[in-house]
């Protein structure tokens, strides 16, 4: 069984499989390498995913989602046609095509997968993340770092033992982490990011520049107009790529409104130099945390071995010109920077796969160490968050600590569990709640409350509270909002089962109706080009049978019941039988 390794990314997402000994970028169905993060939904019902549900973006923004990814491990959905949809929902969609189409390149049925999340996400994201992939019915083999995989797709090879910086800069989110590549060991010794920030941005940063040219032009502001704004804005990120290779392009978009005089375009020449001016600050806004990640490792950047560019955005010239004047360093990009996540995310895959196995691939055995990208903390007297694990320590952790109560006679605490760096409970995040419950009465501070922390090897978190009073390990309920449960992620899985179905019933009308009009076709011009020599009685059955085709044929396709799908199959076979008389 092959594992496949996913970067499910906040733009684009990217799956690949180790083929013989080497990562292999898996194509989608239509051929690409990557597949735009978007989710669409048409008035007859239809869920459309990737490339096909970006095209129609600007003529059905309502319908379609686009940056997912922003909103996982968040309480954030979306109702479309009064149906509720949650982020993990939403990119389950996008994680079952993945499967299919790969399921369909790989000629073998896919069920493990290993998917990449950037190192600054949260428990929550993280759970959010393993909830979609079950959602699309994939066993989630681990959790890892976008920066991990990319280090391991990079490690691979060679086993020099150094620190890397790897610098990724995406479409939605920007990581930096520093890891240390060892003989056969890849450590995250530091992670630093901003979670809003990323191609997007340069993209909002243009179209924006774009939209208030023409509106001194022509008087009209386009970002009014959802569907114009729409076509600025994709205008925009084409324009931003090829200024990557080129100094300078132009905008045309022909009637983009409608003016007082007339239709109204818009043309624009947008220099290299424009658009790095535009960006100047977001291009700035990487240094902290840099900075950050570097301090946090303990390192000068002058001690970097090499400096890894990953992300699509890495490819902005005035990036990749920042990161050297950061680090000193000229970083590489040897390995596509859209692709690289995917591989590395393959090579894990395989290599779980290979334990399981016993077959243990080329670059294998490689055991990974990641960290807590944000400090745990538990809520204690005074709303203070008490640091139980700091931020950056090594994955897996077991960690304890005996806390005691703050009243007198109190027989119940709650354990509120956080994550942050801040020095107050409510300004930290909430990640669960639970109630120990039926301590001995004592006085303040006699009960002895043992309470434990467990984070896999994914970062994903269990908390649990023992009395050590009475030795009894009360049963204890984590109550986390933003998290499924699993009975959340069976309706879910069901519901997107029902669509798979849906979707295969709908592809296989769409494929009868072509064949019908396909034999419709050939009959017409039968009768065009041998109408006369045909027999009177078979020309009359022919035109019948076409006309009875037709009739199925010309329906809307949303007004197509199964009744008229069989009649329309009759009415094919019968002029198929008729076609070969003649
Ligand atoms: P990723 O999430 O790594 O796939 O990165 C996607 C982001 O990279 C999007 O914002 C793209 O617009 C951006 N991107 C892709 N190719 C280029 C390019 N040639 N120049 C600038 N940005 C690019």
């Amino acid at each position: 069984m092959t594992v496949i390794g996913i970067d499910l990314g906040t733009t684009n997402s990217c799956m690949a499989a180790v083929q013989g000994s080497q990562p292999e970028i898996i194509p989608n169905a239509e051929g690409e390498r990557t597949t735009p993060s978007v989710e669409a939904f048409t008035k007859d019902g239809e869920r459309l995913v990737g490339t096909v549900a970006l095209r129609q973006a600007a003529m059905n923004p309502g319908r379609t989602v686009t940056s997912v990814k922003r909103h996982m491990g968040s309480a954030w959905s979306t109702t479309v046609d009064g149906q509720s949809f949650s982020a993990p929902q939403l990119s389950a969609m996008l994680l079952r095509k993945l499967r299919t189409d790969a399921e369909r390149f790989l000629g073998q049925a896919v069920s493990d997968a290993v998917i990449t999340v950037p190192a600054y996400f949260t428990d929550a994201q993280r759970q959010a993340t393993k909830d979609a992939g079950a959602i699309a019915g994939l066993n989630v083999l681990r959790i890892i770092n976008e920066p991990t995989a990319a280090a391991l797709a990079y490690g691979l090879d060679h086993g020099q033992a150094q620190k890397v910086m790897v610098y990724d800069l995406g479409g939605g989110t920007f990581d930096v982490s520093i890891i240390e590549i060892g003989e056969d060991v890849i450590e995250v010794l530091a992670t630093a990011g901003d979670n809003h920030l990323g191609g997007d941005d340069f993209d909002e940063r243009l179209a924006q520049h774009l939209a208030d040219g023409f509106k001194r032009e022509s008087g009209i502001d386009v970002t009014r107009d959802a569907q114009a704004l729409q076509r600025v804005r994709e205008a925009a990120r084409q324009a931003k790529c090829e200024l990557s290779s080129l100094d300078s392009t132009t905008v045309n978009l022909p009637f983009l409104a409608a003016g007082a005089d007339g239709p109204a375009h818009l043309e624009a020449t947008v220099t290299r130099a424009d658009f790095d001016r535009l960006t100047r600050d977001l291009v700035e806004r990487t240094t902290g945390p840099v900075q950050q990640a570097l301090g946090d490792a303990g390192i000068a950047a002058s001690e970097l071995g090499s400096v890894l560019l990953v992300g699509g955005s890495t490819r902005i010239p005035a990036v990749a010109d920042h990161v050297r004047s950061l680090t000193g360093k000229q970083p590489s990009s040897s390995i596509n920077p859209d692709e690289c996540v995917a591989q590395g995310a393959a090579i894990q895959g395989a290599t779980l796969e290979g334990a399981r196995t016993g077959l243990v691939p080329r670059g294998g055995g490689l055991l990974l160490l990641d960290v807590v990208p944000m400090s745990f903390a538990i809520e204690t007297v005074g709303g203070i968050a008490t640091r139980v694990i700091e931020r950056n320590t090594t994955l897996p952790i077991h960690y304890e600590q005996v806390f005691t109560t703050a009243a007198p006679f109190q027989t119940k605490v709650e354990v509120h569990v956080l994550q942050g760096e801040r020095p107050m409970a409510a300004d930290n995040k909430t990640i669960g709640k639970f109630q120990l419950k039926g301590i001995k009465r004592a006085p303040a501070g006699v009960p002895q409350i043992l309470v434990s922390f467990d984070i896999d090897a994914n970062g994903i978190l269990n908390v649990s509270a023992k009395d050590l009073g009475t030795g009894n390990q009360q049963s204890i309920t984590i109550t986390d909002s933003e998290r499924m449960s699993d009975d959340e992620i069976a309706a879910a899985k069901a519901d997107a089962e029902r669509y798979a179905a849906d979707d295969a019933a709908r592809r296989d009308a769409i494929e009868k109706a072509n064949e019908a009009q396909a034999v419709v076709n050939e009959a017409n011009e039968l009768v065009r080009q041998r109408g006369k020599e045909l027999d009177k009685q078979l020309r009359r059955d022919i035109k019948a049978a076409t006309t009875e085709a037709n009739r199925y044929l010309l329906k809307k396709p949303a007004k197509v019941t199964n009744d008229d799908r069989a009649k329309l199959a009759e009415a094919t076979a019968r002029l198929k039988e008729l076609l070969a008389r003649a």
